[in-house]
């Protein structure tokens, strides 16, 4: 029969690589896609849905036309088990799916105990609003639902995380939700970092945007001995006890559980890759794209791990039908919106070397820019969005 690929994980990277193959392969491959939810609720622009400027309802998007149009064979369901001896994947409902080739793409999930009091439990009080889901809608309720004068903090994560400037784009369309509704509230952003993704353009923008909001507490002052309590809402920085209104905590990552089931992660949590190909390095048949991989210089991204699943697409078309074997290639860009229209971007272009995905060139929005230039950079984000998710989903 056809030869098998069983995609584990239907986001950024899994719905990218199944789409692709199915359709590349004209049918050649018979493609099953492992998926929990029935609606994926992209992680970008929640941000911005946050803040206002763009729909919760925009953010989700319907798995029925990898079925319906590239005869993708949908399952939704849990992925449980891998033996990747025998070759097979083990369902939360007992099916078992035997591959030829294997994605997965689970993306994280947050390392217990990582920031002590809090775990997935007190997600309801203190939400991450790091995947897909109703975290960001619950998350910015709760910033509607704020008192007057009150205070809303931030726990953020150490590297490496999904979304580097992630965390900087919410203080930054929470500041721009208070500035309208409530301008006597406080941001308190603690960060275990010393630096952080585009630090030198969100500052540059919470000064000219939202001046006197936002105050960070960095290592140097304690916020990488933080812990939380649900129950009392406060957070310990160091010993010093602040009482908070909303808490949005993002705990520390690891690959999607699933990868560490299938034995292929190392002790820091993430599976290590071939760069040249996507492969787990402990495993020839099975490719391993986006936030659970660890490949290098390029960041965790949607955009990254679309690029990686056309890499492993390639790959696995040539192994398994033999057409022509294209080096490997990646791009990246992340933008960030800081205000309304003032968008900003970093972004690469990425060769394999054997060791890692290694930068060949990159770019950066730079400080003063005018508000032409952030506006056109906000618009580009917007066709990006639309792109990628016609790439997945279309
Ligand atoms: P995901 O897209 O998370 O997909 C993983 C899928 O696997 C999920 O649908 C999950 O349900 C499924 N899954 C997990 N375990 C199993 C299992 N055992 N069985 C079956 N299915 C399973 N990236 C950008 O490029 N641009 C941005 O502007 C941007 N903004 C962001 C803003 C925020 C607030 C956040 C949190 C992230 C942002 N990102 C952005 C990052 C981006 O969302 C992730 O890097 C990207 O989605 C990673 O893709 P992935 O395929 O690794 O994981």
């Amino acid at each position: 029969g056809r030869p098998r690929v069983v995609v584990v994980g239907g986001g950024s990277g899994g719905a990218t690589a199944a789409r692709h193959l199915a359709m590349q392969s004209g049918g050649a491959i018979d493609v099953t896609l492992v998926e929990p939810s029935r609606t994926y609720y992209t992680c970008y622009f929640s941000n911005l849905a946050l803040g206002g400027v763009w729909s919760f309802d925009d953010l989700g998007h319907s798995y029925a036309n990898l079925a319906a149009v590239h005869g993708i064979n949908v399952v939704h369901d849990w992925a449980v088990g891998v033996d990747r001896d025998a070759r097979t994947v083990t369902l939360a409902g007992g099916g078992v799916l035997p591959w030829d080739r294997l994605v997965l793409s689970p993306g994280i999930d947050f390392v217990d105990g990582a920031v002590p009091g809090w775990d997935v439990a007190a997600q309801g009080r203190m939400p991450h609003a790091y995947k897909g889901g109703t975290q960001a809608a619950l998350l910015a309720a709760q910033v509607e639902g704020m008192r007057e004068g009150g205070v809303f903090a931030m726990v953020a994560p150490p590297n490496p995380y999904r979304c580097p400037p992630g965390p900087y784009e919410r203080i930054s369309m929470v500041a721009h939700v208070l500035t309208q509704r409530n301008p006597t509230a406080k941001i308190l952003l603690v960060d275990p970092k010393e630096s952080f993704s585009k630090q030198a353009l969100f500052e540059e923008g919470w000064q000219r945007h939202y001046p006197g909001m936002i105050e960070r507490i960095d290592p140097l002052f304690g916020a990488d001995n933080v812990s939380v309590d649900p129950e009392a809402m406060t957070v310990d920085i160091d010993g010093v006890i602040e009482q908070v209104d909303v808490c949005n905590v993002i705990p520390a990552q690891k690959a999607g559980r699933i990868a560490e089931v299938a034995g292929l992660t190392n002790d820091a949590g993430w599976v290590p890759v071939d760069p040249h190909t996507m492969k787990a390095r402990a495993d020839e048949a099975v490719f391993v794209l986006g936030d659970a991989s660890q490949q290098g210089d390029m960041p965790k991204s949607g955009y990254s791990a679309n690029s990686q699943a056309k890499v492993a697409v390639n790959v696995i078309r040539h192994e398994l039908l033999d057409t022509r074997l294209f080096p490997a290639r990646y791009s990246n860009t992340c933008w960030s919106l800081i205000a309304p229209d003032d968008g900003v971007k970093v972004g690469a272009a990425y060769d394999a070397t054997d060791e890692k995905i290694a930068t060949r060139d990159s770019f950066i929005s730079q400080t003063g820019e005018d508000t032409d230039l952030r506006a056109a950079t906000f618009a580009e984000s917007i066709g990006w969005y639309r792109g990628i998710t016609a790439d997945m989903f279309g």
